[in-house]
C-alpha cells in the first residue's frame, strides 16, 4: 500500500494512536510507523532512489518517485540490491477510459452489450450510433 501524507499528517497519526494507550495494536502500529520514517529519510534509501533517478528516470513515462520530505520510498532485498518507487504512465486510451463518460472495464457501469469503439465505452458508442442512425433518418 502506499499513501500520501506530508510529515504533519504523519505527526497526526502518531499523536492520535498514542492516545489509544499501551495496546500492541497501537504501538506496534507506532513503531512501524517510526522505522518506516527513519528508513525512508536514511542515507542508505536516499542513494538507491538517487541512483534510479539517474539511471531509469524517463520524465512522462517512467518517472522515479521523489517525495519533497525527503524521503526515499525504497524496499531493500536481501538479493543484492533494492525496489525503488516509480510511477509508470498509462494513458487513458491504453486503459480503455471512455472518452464519452469516463467509465472503464472493471466498473460496475460498464457496458457488457457490444464493443466500445473510437475511445468509447460501450454504452456511449451505442447512444453515438443511435444518435447518428437518428441523423441518418432527419437527413433522407
Ligand atoms: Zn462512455
Amino acid at each position: 500500500m502506499w499513501i500520501n501524507l506530508d510529515p504533519q499528517e504523519l505527526e497526526l497519526i502518531k499523536v492520535t494512536l498514542k492516545q489509544g494507550g499501551n495496546h500492541p495494536a497501537f504501538t506496534n502500529l507506532i513503531d512501524k510507523l517510526v522505522e518506516w520514517e527513519k528508513d525512508s529519510r536514511s542515507p542508505l534509501h536516499k542513494h538507491f532512489n538517487e541512483i534510479a533517478f539517474e539511471n531509469y528516470e524517463d520524465e512522462g513515462n517512467l518517472e522515479i518517485d521523489r517525495q519533497g520530505d525527503e524521503t526515499a520510498m525504497v524496499s531493500i532485498s536481501e538479493d543484492d540490491g533494492a525496489y525503488v518507487l516509480a510511477w509508470q504512465w498509462v494513458s487513458n486510451d491504453e486503459a480503455d477510459i471512455c472518452t464519452e463518460c469516463g467509465d472503464h472495464p472493471g466498473s460496475e457501469t460498464y457496458g457488457t452489450v457490444g464493443d466500445g469503439y473510437d475511445g468509447l465505452c460501450p454504452s456511449c458508442a451505442d447512444k453515438a450510433e443511435e444518435e447518428d442512425d437518428d441523423g441518418e433518418e432527419e437527413n433522407t
